[in-house]
């Protein structure tokens, strides 16, 4: 229920103030924490991933922002999880806090990559970006724990006819009841769209399928007739994917570590 739980403990994080603990100003980052040696560390990693994301992403590192993005840490002994919410005005980012919780080695393997990749996004197209992108993508700059756990999501998804067509998927404005099913199926579409172009295509590709449509953008961006024929590229894609990794030696590297964070790699 990791999808779930982590939108469910953002939203109580948001209500709970941050009582005692101690705070760290990074460049870009203000953290409330526990203690000053965690804030410190997050902020520190928050830091990392925001100039590693934007190279990956973007091509090049962002300015400063204008005013420190807040992040509040609790400690629990769980898995992480997270949330950040921000507020749009005239194309830009106006205001963004987040909150993150678990335990701290989950925090800064996963929760606080995705999370700061969400302020990657946020800068990018200064306004809200699709559902299915922005949870897919930010999955990708998790580590491999959770990309195998959502492999196999998206696997359990597909085996029960669970999925969106993709015209139906690019479209929704709101979560859906099956959260889980949801993100995997953003971070797998995600993840083939990348494999196929690169991160910086995918967010042209998004860019453009906001405002030009799905279909113009699936003809300029991957050279197929439209969004009908990139589900089905998506489906073979997926079924070749799941078939390596059920062949796979342990030690072999195949298409599937392709698209792996750029985030987790270098810690
Ligand atoms: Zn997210």
């Amino acid at each position: 229920m990791e999808a779930r739980r982590k939108l469910i403990l953002g939203l109580t994080l948001l209500l709970l103030p941050v009582l005692g603990g101690a705070s760290y100003r990074s460049t870009n980052f203000t953290v409330e924490a526990p203690t000053s040696q965690i804030a410190r560390q997050v902020a520190e990693r928050a830091e990392f991933c925001r100039s590693a994301v934007a190279k990956a992403w973007l091509g090049e590192v962002l300015p400063p922002w204008p005013v420190p993005c807040p992040i509040k840490v609790k400690m629990t002994r769980g898995e992480a999880g997270g949330i950040t919410s921000f507020g749009f005005a005239g194309g830009r980012v106006s205001d963004q806090e987040m909150s993150v919780e678990g335990r701290l080695d989950r925090i800064l393997a996963s929760a606080l990559p995705h999370e700061v990749t969400h302020t990657v996004f946020a800068a990018f197209f200064g306004g809200p970006m699709p559902r299915w992108a922005d949870e897919g993508a930010s999955l990708l700059s998790e580590d491999r724990l959770e990309h195998q756990r959502h492999d196999k999501i998206v696997s359990d998804l597909l085996g029960r006819r669970g999925d969106f067509p993709l015209a139906r998927l690019f479209k929704m404005e709101d979560y859906p009841r099956d959260l889980m099913g949801f993100y995997g199926q953003g971070y797998s579409v995600s993840r083939f769209l990348i494999e196929m172009g690169g991160r910086p295509r995918f967010l042209q590709f998004v860019r453009d399928g906001m405002k030009s449509g799905w279909d113009s953008a699936a003809r300029v961006h991957y050279a197929l007739d439209d969004v009908r024929e990139l589900d089905r590229a998506w489906r073979a894609w997926h079924k070749v994917n799941t078939e390596t990794i059920a062949s796979r030696e342990p030690d072999t590297d195949g298409t599937v570590v392709r698209a792996s964070s750029v985030v987790s790699d270098e810690r």
